[in-house]
């Protein structure tokens, strides 16, 4: 039996979605910045459109990664789906060690 994953108040679609929206926006806005700041080209101003720019990409990154570990439960969900044996009578999904199908109760031998 799988074990259920931990809920938190945001789905990961939504987490997702905040995460590229936020990654998105501050990378957009950071290159918007830097034109006025190099216009302007005071030292400070430079700082600020290239840390908003570093923290979109953060996003971004953080994300990428986040899929990536989704990504790899879901294959491993898969991979124990298809550990389960068939049966050869009549085709329910048996546990590897089931000594008996689940489905008709013939022997998994
Ligand atoms: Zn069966």
């Amino acid at each position: 039996m799988a074990k259920a994953m931990p809920t938190t108040v945001l789905g990961p679609e939504a987490t997702d979605a905040m995460l590229l929206g936020f990654g998105m926006m501050a990378l957009m806005f950071g290159f918007l910045l830097i034109l006025p700041a190099a216009l302007i080209s005071d030292h400070f101003l430079w700082e600020l459109p290239v840390g908003v720019s570093a923290i979109g990409v953060l996003l971004l990154v953080v994300r990428h990664f986040m899929i990536k570990s989704r990504v790899k439960t879901i294959e491993k969900k898969i991979e124990e789906k298809e550990a389960k044996v068939r049966c050869r009578y009549c085709g329910s999904l048996n546990e590897q060690k089931a000594q008996k199908c689940i489905g008709c109760g013939a022997p998994m031998t």
